[in-house]
């Protein structure tokens, strides 16, 4: 067992400093003229991104490609994850004009695929989940032709939320794990381990047509067994496509980076995910759930066509 402190953001108290970033985990502050563009349209229609709200490292790149994460329902969060930098406290009152806003941001970016997300929103009784709905209208009515990913909150087990978002039918449903269960309690104490998990397997039961997905972040304290039971449980789930990432200390009062992870062990977890019968696995320090999300669906959808097409083995 590691000595970091552990922390409670809401108390202050500082955490273990991390270890230095290694070069691998450097990138480049954004310089290009389009990453500008980009976010003076967010600020245009008034909409958060996680990019910003979770001071994304691939924010150059991303907006750069104008591909930005939007963050519907606020940017206040009812829950205090130790890993997480939004803020936490008492969210305002849902905005109906948001999902319009949405919509023509996604036809002004000229979006091939999206990703929609949120903040935590224990306070409404759906969880934000009708919100969800109505930008997903928004946006086939305004671009019919923009695949769209929710990456969404597991809504608390709220009667019928999750349903209501299935029943849109999103061309991927993100849901992240976030870390091994065995520190939910320090990193995401929250939320439910087995609850997240069912979560994900019950969007497949309803509509197996989508896509499912998860991510977590290493880095946290977590063992290679631990991130291979995971593995087992996210497939047995039925899940498609893991993410993992480096998790990384957005702030000293933050959870503390026990390990960087090298990029090695990177390429071994992808190729174990991939023999784990995942149709994608993207694993690397700069990976995150909707980093090259967009290239990511087109190869989704070829896993899937080339599982399909794939010879059956013949039987006596
Ligand atoms: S990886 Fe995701 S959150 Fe990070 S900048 Fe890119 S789109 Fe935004």
């Amino acid at each position: 067992m590691s000595a970091i402190t552990l922390l409670d953001r809401r108390s202050g108290a500082a955490s273990a400093p991390s270890p230095r970033k290694p070069a691998w985990i450097r990138v480049k502050a954004p310089t290009s003229q389009t990453f500008f563009a980009t976010r003076r349209l967010l600020r245009e229609k008034k909409l958060h991104t996680v990019c910003e709200e979770a001071a994304c490292p691939n924010i150059g790149e991303c907006w750069q490609e104008r591909h930005a994460t939007v963050m519907i329902l606020g940017d206040v969060c009812t829950r205090a994850c130790s890993f997480c930098n939004v803020k936490t406290g008492m969210p305002g009152p849902v905005d109906p004009d948001e999902p319009a806003r949405v919509a023509e941001l996604v036809v002004a970016l000229g979006l091939a695929h999206v990703v929609i997300t949120s903040v935590d929103r224990d306070d409404l009784d759906d969880g934000g989940a009708s919100q969800f709905v109505r930008c997903i209208k928004a946006i086939r009515a305004a671009s019919p032709a923009t695949t769209i990913e929710v990456l969404t909150p597991d809504f608390r087990g709220k009667a019928g939320a999750l349903e209501a978002v299935v029943a849109a039918r999103p061309d991927v449903y993100n849901h992240n794990l976030e870390t091994v269960p065995r520190l939910y309690r320090s990193v995401r104490p929250g939320a439910r381990y087995f609850h997240s998990l069912r979560l994900l397997q019950r969007v497949k039961e309803l509509d197996p047509t989508i896509f499912t997905k998860s991510g977590i972040m290493v880095g946290l304290g977590e063992e290679k067994e631990e991130v291979i039971q995971v593995m087992d449980d996210l497939r047995c789930a039925d899940v498609d496509f893991l993410t993992i990432g480096q998790y990384l200390q957005p702030t000293p009062r933050h959870h503390p980076v026990v390990r960087f992870v090298e990029p090695a062990e990177f390429e071994s977890y992808a190729s174990i995910g991939r023999a784990k019968g995942f149709l994608l696995v993207a694993a690397s320090p700069l990976t995150r759930s909707s980093y090259h999300a967009g290239a990511d669906f087109a190869r989704l959808k070829a896993a899937r066509l080339a599982t399909l097409d794939a010879p059956t083995s013949a039987t006596a």
